[in-house]
Protein backbone atom coordinates (compact mmCIF):
# COMPACT_ATOMS: atom_id res chain seq x y z
CA UNK A 1 0.00 0.00 0.00
CA UNK A 2 1.50 3.05 -1.02
CA UNK A 3 1.07 5.88 1.40
CA UNK A 4 -0.01 9.30 1.33
CA UNK A 5 2.66 12.28 1.15
CA UNK A 6 0.27 15.26 0.68
CA UNK A 7 -3.20 15.14 1.61
CA UNK A 8 -5.47 18.64 1.38
CA UNK A 9 -8.38 19.01 2.63
CA UNK A 10 -11.07 22.19 1.80
CA UNK A 11 -8.81 24.44 1.60
CA UNK A 12 -9.72 28.43 1.21
CA UNK A 13 -7.83 31.21 0.45
CA UNK A 14 -9.05 34.72 0.08
CA UNK A 15 -6.45 37.54 -0.44
CA UNK A 16 -8.00 41.40 0.42
CA UNK A 17 -7.31 44.21 -1.74
CA UNK A 18 -9.21 47.66 -1.30
CA UNK A 19 -11.61 46.41 1.11
CA UNK A 20 -12.84 43.74 -1.64
CA UNK A 21 -12.82 39.98 -0.66
CA UNK A 22 -10.77 37.70 -3.65
CA UNK A 23 -11.56 33.98 -3.10
CA UNK A 24 -8.44 32.87 -4.68
CA UNK A 25 -8.94 28.92 -3.27
CA UNK A 26 -12.45 27.95 -2.43
CA UNK A 27 -12.78 24.41 -0.62
CA UNK A 28 -9.82 22.26 -2.68
CA UNK A 29 -9.26 18.59 -1.59
CA UNK A 30 -6.87 15.90 -2.95
CA UNK A 31 -4.57 13.78 -1.67
CA UNK A 32 -0.81 12.82 -3.71
CA UNK A 33 0.44 8.91 -3.09
CA UNK A 34 4.22 8.41 -2.75
CA UNK A 35 5.85 8.26 -5.99
CA UNK A 36 2.66 9.69 -7.80
CA UNK A 37 3.05 12.48 -10.27
CA UNK A 38 0.26 15.11 -10.73
CA UNK A 39 -0.03 17.68 -13.38
CA UNK A 40 -2.33 21.03 -12.39
CA UNK A 41 -3.61 22.91 -15.27
CA UNK A 42 -5.96 26.12 -15.28
CA UNK A 43 -5.85 29.40 -16.76
CA UNK A 44 -3.98 31.99 -15.06
CA UNK A 45 -5.09 33.85 -11.82
CA UNK A 46 -7.29 30.71 -11.24
CA UNK A 47 -5.00 29.91 -8.07
CA UNK A 48 -2.82 27.14 -9.02
CA UNK A 49 0.39 28.97 -7.26
CA UNK A 50 -1.15 30.09 -4.23
CA UNK A 51 -2.25 26.31 -3.90
CA UNK A 52 1.30 25.05 -4.37
CA UNK A 53 2.47 27.57 -2.02
CA UNK A 54 0.54 26.57 0.68
CA UNK A 55 0.84 23.01 -0.16
CA UNK A 56 4.67 23.20 0.36
CA UNK A 57 4.40 25.36 3.67
CA UNK A 58 4.75 28.79 2.02
CA UNK A 59 1.55 30.20 3.69
CA UNK A 60 -1.21 29.42 5.88
CA UNK A 61 -4.94 28.84 4.22
CA UNK A 62 -7.55 30.31 5.84
CA UNK A 63 -9.50 27.01 6.42
CA UNK A 64 -9.09 23.59 5.46
CA UNK A 65 -6.17 21.48 6.36
CA UNK A 66 -2.81 20.28 4.83
CA UNK A 67 -1.09 17.34 5.81
CA UNK A 68 2.59 16.83 4.56
CA UNK A 69 4.15 13.67 5.14
CA UNK A 70 2.23 12.77 8.05
CA UNK A 71 1.86 15.89 9.66
CA UNK A 72 -0.49 18.87 9.74
CA UNK A 73 0.96 21.52 9.06
CA UNK A 74 -1.68 24.22 8.48
CA UNK A 75 -1.08 24.06 12.18
CA UNK A 76 2.53 24.61 12.66
CA UNK A 77 4.39 28.29 13.00
CA UNK A 78 6.55 29.92 9.87
CA UNK A 79 9.50 28.01 12.11
CA UNK A 80 8.42 24.53 11.91
CA UNK A 81 7.33 24.75 8.51
CA UNK A 82 10.23 26.15 7.66
CA UNK A 83 12.43 22.74 8.78
CA UNK A 84 9.90 20.88 7.75
CA UNK A 85 9.93 22.11 4.23
CA UNK A 86 13.97 21.75 4.13
CA UNK A 87 13.68 17.67 4.92
CA UNK A 88 10.53 16.65 3.30
CA UNK A 89 9.58 18.97 -0.08
CA UNK A 90 11.47 21.07 -2.22
CA UNK A 91 10.10 23.78 -4.93
CA UNK A 92 11.56 24.49 -8.44
CA UNK A 93 10.31 28.18 -10.66
CA UNK A 94 9.91 29.35 -13.70
CA UNK A 95 12.47 31.76 -12.94
CA UNK A 96 15.56 29.51 -11.46
CA UNK A 97 16.51 31.53 -8.23
CA UNK A 98 19.66 30.17 -8.27
CA UNK A 99 22.17 32.57 -6.55
CA UNK A 100 23.99 34.59 -8.62
CA UNK A 101 27.62 34.57 -6.79
CA UNK A 102 27.94 30.63 -5.77
CA UNK A 103 28.76 28.25 -8.69
CA UNK A 104 26.57 25.13 -9.90
CA UNK A 105 28.02 23.10 -7.26
CA UNK A 106 28.09 25.39 -4.46
CA UNK A 107 24.31 26.51 -5.22
CA UNK A 108 23.33 22.92 -5.29
CA UNK A 109 24.62 22.77 -1.68
CA UNK A 110 22.74 25.42 -0.31
CA UNK A 111 19.94 23.17 1.62
CA UNK A 112 22.57 20.97 2.49
CA UNK A 113 24.68 24.28 4.16
CA UNK A 114 21.56 25.30 5.93
CA UNK A 115 20.60 21.65 7.45
CA UNK A 116 24.64 21.52 8.60
CA UNK A 117 25.08 18.71 6.70
CA UNK A 118 27.60 20.21 3.71
CA UNK A 119 30.62 17.87 4.28
CA UNK A 120 33.18 15.80 2.23
CA UNK A 121 31.08 13.05 1.81
CA UNK A 122 28.23 15.60 0.99
CA UNK A 123 29.93 17.19 -1.56
CA UNK A 124 30.71 14.04 -3.45
CA UNK A 125 26.68 13.26 -3.48
CA UNK A 126 26.51 16.65 -5.05
CA UNK A 127 29.04 16.23 -7.65
CA UNK A 128 26.65 12.84 -8.66
CA UNK A 129 23.53 14.71 -8.58
CA UNK A 130 25.23 16.92 -10.93
CA UNK A 131 26.48 14.30 -13.29
CA UNK A 132 22.52 13.00 -12.94
CA UNK A 133 21.43 16.02 -14.71
CA UNK A 134 23.94 16.27 -17.30
CA UNK A 135 26.15 18.86 -15.73
CA UNK A 136 29.18 16.87 -15.18
CA UNK A 137 31.59 19.87 -16.89
CA UNK A 138 29.82 22.61 -15.36
CA UNK A 139 30.29 22.51 -11.44
CA UNK A 140 32.46 25.55 -11.64
CA UNK A 141 30.16 27.63 -13.78
CA UNK A 142 28.30 30.51 -12.13
CA UNK A 143 24.52 31.31 -13.32
CA UNK A 144 25.53 33.83 -15.83
CA UNK A 145 28.17 30.91 -17.04
CA UNK A 146 25.09 28.69 -18.01
CA UNK A 147 22.04 28.36 -20.45
CA UNK A 148 18.94 28.55 -19.66
CA UNK A 149 18.41 24.97 -19.59
CA UNK A 150 21.77 24.46 -17.24
CA UNK A 151 20.15 27.01 -15.05
CA UNK A 152 16.85 25.20 -14.16
CA UNK A 153 18.94 21.76 -14.25
CA UNK A 154 21.41 23.18 -11.09
CA UNK A 155 18.03 24.30 -9.79
CA UNK A 156 16.55 20.38 -10.45
CA UNK A 157 19.54 19.20 -8.75
CA UNK A 158 19.48 21.42 -5.51
CA UNK A 159 16.23 20.47 -5.62
CA UNK A 160 16.98 16.60 -5.44
CA UNK A 161 19.74 17.33 -2.96
CA UNK A 162 17.52 16.81 0.34
CA UNK A 163 16.24 13.94 -1.29
CA UNK A 164 12.53 14.85 -0.79
CA UNK A 165 9.40 13.16 -0.19
CA UNK A 166 7.67 15.76 -2.84
CA UNK A 167 8.98 18.28 -5.28
CA UNK A 168 6.52 21.09 -6.36
CA UNK A 169 7.44 22.35 -9.49
CA UNK A 170 5.30 25.88 -10.61
CA UNK A 171 5.41 26.25 -14.48
CA UNK A 172 9.31 25.09 -14.32
CA UNK A 173 9.79 25.44 -17.90
CA UNK A 174 7.70 28.23 -18.88
CA UNK A 175 11.05 30.77 -20.13
CA UNK A 176 12.79 27.76 -21.43
CA UNK A 177 12.46 27.26 -25.38
CA UNK A 178 10.38 24.02 -26.35
CA UNK A 179 13.17 21.84 -27.22
CA UNK A 180 14.99 22.53 -23.77
CA UNK A 181 11.68 22.25 -21.71
CA UNK A 182 11.03 18.63 -23.12
CA UNK A 183 14.44 17.50 -21.78
CA UNK A 184 13.71 19.30 -18.38
CA UNK A 185 10.11 17.54 -18.47
CA UNK A 186 11.91 14.19 -19.48
CA UNK A 187 14.36 14.49 -16.73
CA UNK A 188 11.74 15.62 -13.76
CA UNK A 189 9.91 12.37 -14.70
CA UNK A 190 13.08 10.58 -14.62
CA UNK A 191 14.15 11.56 -11.26
CA UNK A 192 10.27 11.49 -10.12
CA UNK A 193 10.11 7.19 -11.24
CA UNK A 194 14.04 6.55 -10.22
CA UNK A 195 13.98 8.12 -6.24
CA UNK A 196 10.67 7.40 -5.88
CA UNK A 197 9.72 11.23 -5.57
CA UNK A 198 6.19 12.46 -5.75
CA UNK A 199 5.85 15.56 -8.10
CA UNK A 200 3.50 17.97 -8.58
CA UNK A 201 3.64 20.41 -11.75
CA UNK A 202 1.71 23.76 -12.55
CA UNK A 203 1.83 23.79 -16.73
CA UNK A 204 0.30 25.32 -19.09
CA UNK A 205 1.57 22.37 -21.23
CA UNK A 206 -1.03 19.86 -22.05
CA UNK A 207 1.75 17.19 -23.58
CA UNK A 208 3.41 17.69 -20.42
CA UNK A 209 0.31 17.35 -17.97
CA UNK A 210 -0.05 14.12 -20.24
CA UNK A 211 2.80 12.46 -18.70
CA UNK A 212 1.99 13.01 -15.24
CA UNK A 213 -0.37 10.25 -13.40
CA UNK A 214 -3.17 12.36 -13.17
CA UNK A 215 -4.76 15.90 -13.88
CA UNK A 216 -6.01 18.32 -11.79
CA UNK A 217 -7.87 21.37 -13.53
CA UNK A 218 -8.06 24.60 -11.85
CA UNK A 219 -10.81 27.06 -12.26
CA UNK A 220 -11.68 29.63 -10.08
CA UNK A 221 -10.53 28.60 -7.26
CA UNK A 222 -12.02 25.24 -7.30
CA UNK A 223 -10.70 21.77 -9.16
CA UNK A 224 -12.91 21.77 -12.12
CA UNK A 225 -11.98 17.71 -13.07
P1 LIG B 1 -2.20 31.20 -11.08
O1 LIG B 1 -0.91 30.65 -10.55
O2 LIG B 1 -3.22 30.15 -11.40
O3 LIG B 1 -1.99 32.12 -12.23
P2 LIG B 1 -2.28 32.66 -8.57
O4 LIG B 1 -2.44 31.67 -7.48
O5 LIG B 1 -0.92 33.22 -8.78
O6 LIG B 1 -2.88 32.07 -9.92
O7 LIG B 1 -3.26 33.90 -8.31
C1 LIG B 1 -4.64 33.74 -8.14
C2 LIG B 1 -5.28 35.11 -7.93
O8 LIG B 1 -4.86 35.63 -6.69
C3 LIG B 1 -4.90 36.13 -8.99
O9 LIG B 1 -6.05 36.89 -9.29
C4 LIG B 1 -3.85 36.98 -8.30
O10 LIG B 1 -3.85 38.27 -8.79
C5 LIG B 1 -4.26 36.91 -6.85
N1 LIG B 1 -3.12 36.98 -5.91
C6 LIG B 1 -2.08 36.13 -5.86
N2 LIG B 1 -1.23 36.44 -4.85
C7 LIG B 1 -1.76 37.54 -4.25
C8 LIG B 1 -1.35 38.35 -3.13
N3 LIG B 1 -0.25 38.08 -2.43
N4 LIG B 1 -2.16 39.39 -2.79
C9 LIG B 1 -3.31 39.65 -3.49
N5 LIG B 1 -3.72 38.93 -4.54
C10 LIG B 1 -2.97 37.89 -4.92
MG1 LIG C 1 1.06 30.81 -11.23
Amino acid sequence: MSQNILTVSNLSKSYFLNNSELKVLDSVSFTIKESESIAITGPSGSGKSTLMGLCAGLDNPDTGEIHLCGQNISKMNEDQRASLRLSHSSFIFQSFHLMPTLTALENVMVPLELQGNANKETRELTLELLDQVGLKDRHHHFPSQLSGGEQQRVAIARAFINRPKILFADEPTGNLDTHTANNIQSLLFELNQKLSTSLIIVTHDNELAAKADRTLKMKAGKIAE
